[in-house]
Protein backbone atom coordinates (compact mmCIF):
# COMPACT_ATOMS: atom_id res chain seq x y z
CA UNK A 1 0.00 0.00 0.00
CA UNK A 2 1.20 3.52 -0.95
CA UNK A 3 0.99 6.67 0.65
CA UNK A 4 0.61 9.89 -2.05
CA UNK A 5 2.16 12.75 0.24
CA UNK A 6 1.86 15.51 -2.08
CA UNK A 7 -1.30 15.34 -4.54
CA UNK A 8 -3.53 19.06 -5.33
CA UNK A 9 -6.83 17.04 -6.07
CA UNK A 10 -7.54 20.64 -4.72
CA UNK A 11 -6.41 21.95 -8.22
CA UNK A 12 -9.04 22.98 -11.32
CA UNK A 13 -7.44 20.38 -13.34
CA UNK A 14 -9.53 17.86 -11.04
CA UNK A 15 -12.88 19.71 -10.57
CA UNK A 16 -15.49 17.12 -11.20
CA UNK A 17 -13.43 13.90 -11.67
CA UNK A 18 -11.96 13.75 -7.62
CA UNK A 19 -13.80 10.94 -7.10
CA UNK A 20 -12.69 8.86 -10.17
CA UNK A 21 -9.15 9.78 -9.70
CA UNK A 22 -9.37 8.53 -6.75
CA UNK A 23 -10.83 5.48 -7.38
CA UNK A 24 -8.19 4.50 -9.73
CA UNK A 25 -5.63 5.54 -7.52
CA UNK A 26 -6.54 2.90 -4.92
CA UNK A 27 -6.84 0.48 -8.00
CA UNK A 28 -3.17 0.45 -7.92
CA UNK A 29 -2.28 0.37 -4.39
CA UNK A 30 -2.85 3.72 -3.11
CA UNK A 31 -4.34 4.11 0.31
CA UNK A 32 -3.48 7.49 2.07
CA UNK A 33 -3.33 11.34 0.19
CA UNK A 34 -2.63 14.60 1.75
CA UNK A 35 -3.93 17.38 -0.28
CA UNK A 36 -1.65 20.74 0.42
CA UNK A 37 -3.32 23.91 -0.22
CA UNK A 38 -1.30 27.03 -1.82
CA UNK A 39 -3.66 29.68 -0.90
CA UNK A 40 -6.98 30.42 1.08
CA UNK A 41 -8.99 28.91 -1.74
CA UNK A 42 -6.98 25.68 -2.66
CA UNK A 43 -6.65 25.32 1.06
CA UNK A 44 -10.60 25.30 1.74
CA UNK A 45 -10.80 22.97 -0.93
CA UNK A 46 -8.87 20.18 0.05
CA UNK A 47 -10.64 20.41 3.74
CA UNK A 48 -13.73 20.43 2.01
CA UNK A 49 -12.19 16.99 -0.19
CA UNK A 50 -10.57 15.53 2.89
CA UNK A 51 -14.22 15.25 5.14
CA UNK A 52 -16.10 14.06 2.51
CA UNK A 53 -13.73 10.80 1.76
CA UNK A 54 -12.10 8.22 4.27
CA UNK A 55 -7.94 8.00 4.41
CA UNK A 56 -8.07 11.53 2.17
CA UNK A 57 -5.95 14.31 4.38
CA UNK A 58 -5.69 18.17 4.11
CA UNK A 59 -2.90 20.81 4.40
CA UNK A 60 -3.34 24.21 4.83
CA UNK A 61 -1.41 26.89 3.93
CA UNK A 62 0.45 30.07 1.48
CA UNK A 63 2.42 29.10 -1.06
CA UNK A 64 5.53 31.47 -1.32
CA UNK A 65 4.41 32.32 -5.17
CA UNK A 66 1.21 33.28 -3.80
CA UNK A 67 2.59 36.09 -1.33
CA UNK A 68 3.23 37.93 -4.46
CA UNK A 69 -0.69 38.70 -4.34
CA UNK A 70 0.17 40.60 -0.78
CA UNK A 71 2.91 42.67 -1.92
CA UNK A 72 0.92 43.81 -5.36
CA UNK A 73 -2.63 44.35 -3.58
CA UNK A 74 -3.88 45.66 0.36
CA UNK A 75 -4.98 42.28 0.94
CA UNK A 76 -3.10 42.31 4.64
CA UNK A 77 -1.81 38.87 5.41
CA UNK A 78 -2.38 38.83 8.75
CA UNK A 79 -6.00 38.42 7.70
CA UNK A 80 -5.64 35.03 5.67
CA UNK A 81 -3.08 34.01 8.00
CA UNK A 82 -5.84 34.52 10.96
CA UNK A 83 -7.88 32.25 8.08
CA UNK A 84 -5.44 29.30 8.33
CA UNK A 85 -5.38 29.17 11.77
CA UNK A 86 -9.22 29.33 12.19
CA UNK A 87 -8.81 25.74 9.91
CA UNK A 88 -6.61 24.55 11.27
CA UNK A 89 -8.20 24.92 15.48
CA UNK A 90 -11.45 23.38 13.59
CA UNK A 91 -10.70 20.76 11.49
CA UNK A 92 -8.96 17.54 12.63
CA UNK A 93 -8.50 16.11 9.23
CA UNK A 94 -5.79 18.89 8.70
CA UNK A 95 -2.96 16.80 9.27
CA UNK A 96 -0.04 19.83 8.34
CA UNK A 97 0.68 23.31 7.09
CA UNK A 98 1.68 23.66 3.56
CA UNK A 99 2.73 24.06 1.45
CA UNK A 100 4.98 26.76 2.57
CA UNK A 101 8.66 27.95 2.72
CA UNK A 102 10.88 29.71 -0.15
CA UNK A 103 10.56 30.30 -3.56
CA UNK A 104 12.72 32.00 -6.12
CA UNK A 105 11.99 30.75 -9.69
CA UNK A 106 10.85 33.27 -12.14
CA UNK A 107 7.73 32.14 -13.13
CA UNK A 108 6.31 32.68 -17.10
CA UNK A 109 3.14 31.29 -16.39
CA UNK A 110 1.50 33.18 -13.61
CA UNK A 111 -1.32 35.07 -12.63
CA UNK A 112 0.56 37.81 -11.22
CA UNK A 113 1.14 40.65 -13.39
CA UNK A 114 5.10 41.81 -13.88
CA UNK A 115 6.32 38.62 -11.60
CA UNK A 116 9.79 39.18 -10.59
CA UNK A 117 11.68 37.83 -7.17
CA UNK A 118 12.67 41.47 -5.45
CA UNK A 119 14.09 41.90 -1.85
CA UNK A 120 11.12 43.18 -0.92
CA UNK A 121 8.88 39.80 -1.99
CA UNK A 122 11.63 37.65 -0.44
CA UNK A 123 11.04 39.72 2.83
CA UNK A 124 7.54 38.99 2.71
CA UNK A 125 8.13 35.58 1.93
CA UNK A 126 10.59 34.91 4.50
CA UNK A 127 8.12 36.54 7.27
CA UNK A 128 5.31 34.70 6.11
CA UNK A 129 6.54 31.11 6.53
CA UNK A 130 7.90 32.22 9.79
CA UNK A 131 4.62 32.91 10.74
CA UNK A 132 3.29 29.86 9.32
CA UNK A 133 5.86 27.14 10.72
CA UNK A 134 5.15 29.26 14.39
CA UNK A 135 0.92 27.84 13.53
CA UNK A 136 2.41 24.21 12.56
CA UNK A 137 3.66 24.54 16.24
CA UNK A 138 1.29 25.95 18.04
CA UNK A 139 -1.63 23.29 16.33
CA UNK A 140 1.01 20.41 16.48
CA UNK A 141 0.84 19.89 13.58
CA UNK A 142 3.24 18.99 10.61
CA UNK A 143 4.71 21.39 7.72
CA UNK A 144 5.23 20.68 4.12
CA UNK A 145 8.25 22.93 3.26
CA UNK A 146 8.07 23.98 -0.71
CA UNK A 147 11.63 24.63 -1.50
CA UNK A 148 12.44 26.13 -4.93
CA UNK A 149 16.02 27.62 -5.46
CA UNK A 150 16.07 28.77 -2.41
CA UNK A 151 18.38 25.69 -0.11
CA UNK A 152 20.59 28.88 1.04
CA UNK A 153 17.33 30.98 2.51
CA UNK A 154 15.50 27.89 4.25
CA UNK A 155 18.52 26.39 5.68
CA UNK A 156 19.39 29.75 7.11
CA UNK A 157 16.17 30.74 8.37
CA UNK A 158 16.10 26.86 10.35
CA UNK A 159 19.67 27.12 11.37
CA UNK A 160 19.07 31.21 12.77
CA UNK A 161 15.57 29.90 14.39
CA UNK A 162 16.23 26.08 15.53
CA UNK A 163 13.31 26.59 17.88
CA UNK A 164 11.12 26.62 14.92
CA UNK A 165 11.35 23.42 13.73
CA UNK A 166 12.57 21.53 17.23
CA UNK A 167 9.60 18.69 17.68
CA UNK A 168 8.19 19.86 14.25
CA UNK A 169 7.42 17.19 11.38
CA UNK A 170 8.58 18.54 8.62
CA UNK A 171 8.88 17.35 4.79
CA UNK A 172 11.51 18.69 1.99
CA UNK A 173 8.56 18.02 -0.42
CA UNK A 174 9.74 17.47 -4.35
CA UNK A 175 13.51 18.16 -2.28
CA UNK A 176 15.73 20.14 -4.51
CA UNK A 177 18.83 17.21 -4.65
CA UNK A 178 21.66 18.70 -2.88
CA UNK A 179 23.84 17.74 -0.17
CA UNK A 180 23.41 20.81 1.47
CA UNK A 181 19.78 19.88 2.30
CA UNK A 182 20.30 16.12 2.37
CA UNK A 183 23.14 16.61 5.17
CA UNK A 184 20.35 19.10 7.06
CA UNK A 185 17.10 16.65 7.04
CA UNK A 186 19.54 13.51 7.99
CA UNK A 187 20.48 15.93 11.14
CA UNK A 188 17.09 16.99 11.89
CA UNK A 189 15.40 13.97 10.65
CA UNK A 190 13.33 16.15 8.26
CA UNK A 191 11.67 13.90 5.78
CA UNK A 192 12.52 13.87 1.66
CA UNK A 193 9.24 14.06 -0.82
CA UNK A 194 10.49 12.46 -4.04
CA UNK A 195 8.11 12.86 -7.55
CA UNK A 196 7.79 11.54 -11.11
CA UNK A 197 10.74 13.80 -12.02
CA UNK A 198 13.57 11.18 -11.39
CA UNK A 199 11.80 9.60 -14.44
CA UNK A 200 13.50 12.08 -16.65
CA UNK A 201 16.81 14.07 -14.10
CA UNK A 202 19.84 12.25 -13.50
CA UNK A 203 20.81 14.37 -11.34
CA UNK A 204 17.26 13.29 -9.24
CA UNK A 205 18.09 9.97 -9.61
CA UNK A 206 21.79 9.93 -7.98
CA UNK A 207 20.24 12.19 -4.90
CA UNK A 208 17.49 9.38 -4.52
CA UNK A 209 20.76 6.92 -4.00
CA UNK A 210 21.65 8.73 -1.16
CA UNK A 211 18.36 9.25 0.68
CA UNK A 212 17.60 7.34 3.91
CA UNK A 213 14.95 5.06 3.17
CA UNK A 214 13.53 5.76 6.86
CA UNK A 215 13.85 9.51 5.75
CA UNK A 216 11.98 9.10 2.42
CA UNK A 217 8.25 9.41 1.46
CA UNK A 218 6.67 9.44 -1.86
CA UNK A 219 4.45 11.80 -3.72
CA UNK A 220 2.99 12.74 -7.15
CA UNK A 221 2.67 16.58 -7.23
CA UNK A 222 -0.48 16.12 -9.41
CA UNK A 223 -1.47 17.21 -11.50
CA UNK A 224 2.32 18.35 -12.00
CA UNK A 225 5.26 16.76 -12.37
CA UNK A 226 4.12 13.67 -14.26
CA UNK A 227 6.83 10.57 -14.96
CA UNK A 228 5.59 10.79 -18.67
CA UNK A 229 7.96 13.10 -20.71
CA UNK A 230 6.22 16.46 -21.90
CA UNK A 231 6.08 15.29 -25.27
CA UNK A 232 3.43 12.55 -24.54
CA UNK A 233 0.20 13.32 -24.45
CA UNK A 234 -0.94 11.81 -20.85
CA UNK A 235 1.84 14.39 -19.39
CA UNK A 236 -0.95 16.56 -17.75
CA UNK A 237 -2.58 16.00 -15.49
CA UNK A 238 -0.37 13.79 -13.76
CA UNK A 239 -2.28 11.50 -11.21
CA UNK A 240 -1.99 10.14 -8.10
CA UNK A 241 -2.27 6.43 -9.62
CA UNK A 242 1.05 7.19 -10.93
CA UNK A 243 2.52 6.57 -7.44
CA UNK A 244 2.96 3.00 -8.29
CA UNK A 245 5.26 3.54 -11.48
CA UNK A 246 7.11 6.14 -8.78
CA UNK A 247 7.34 3.58 -6.46
CA UNK A 248 9.04 1.05 -8.71
CA UNK A 249 11.78 3.51 -10.40
CA UNK A 250 12.68 4.21 -6.70
CA UNK A 251 13.09 0.44 -6.27
CA UNK A 252 15.41 0.45 -9.72
CA UNK A 253 17.42 3.05 -8.44
CA UNK A 254 17.86 2.10 -4.50
CA UNK A 255 17.98 -2.02 -5.61
CA UNK A 256 15.46 -2.87 -3.09
CA UNK A 257 12.49 -4.56 -3.04
CA UNK A 258 8.75 -2.94 -3.81
CA UNK A 259 7.52 -4.54 -0.81
CA UNK A 260 10.46 -2.70 1.28
CA UNK A 261 9.68 0.40 -0.22
CA UNK A 262 5.97 0.69 -0.21
CA UNK A 263 5.94 -0.65 3.53
CA UNK A 264 8.80 1.57 4.96
CA UNK A 265 7.32 5.09 3.05
CA UNK A 266 3.66 4.31 4.06
CA UNK A 267 5.01 3.71 7.88
CA UNK A 268 7.25 7.18 7.12
CA UNK A 269 4.33 9.46 6.03
CA UNK A 270 2.46 8.23 8.86
CA UNK A 271 5.12 9.45 11.18
CA UNK A 272 5.76 12.72 9.48
CA UNK A 273 1.55 13.31 9.51
CA UNK A 274 1.01 11.33 12.91
CA UNK A 275 -1.18 9.62 11.50
CA UNK A 276 -2.19 5.96 11.55
CA UNK A 277 -3.78 3.96 9.19
CA UNK A 278 -3.94 0.27 8.30
ZN1 LIG B 1 5.67 22.80 -4.14
ZN1 LIG C 1 2.65 21.15 -4.64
Amino acid sequence: MLFDTHCHLNFKAFDNIVKKVIDEAKKTGIKNIVIPGTDINTSKKAVEIANKLERIYASVGIHPHHVKKYQLSNINYQKDLSQIEKMLSENKKIVAIGEIGIDKHTYQNTKYESYQIDKNFLELQKIIFINQLKLAKKYKKSAIIHNRQATDEILKIFSDNQSLIDNLNLVFHCCEPQNKILDFAIKNKIFIGVDGDIFYSKTKQNFVKKIPLELLVLETDAPFLSPFKKTKKDYFPNEPKNLKIIAEKICEIKKISFKKLAETTTKNAEKLFKIKTN
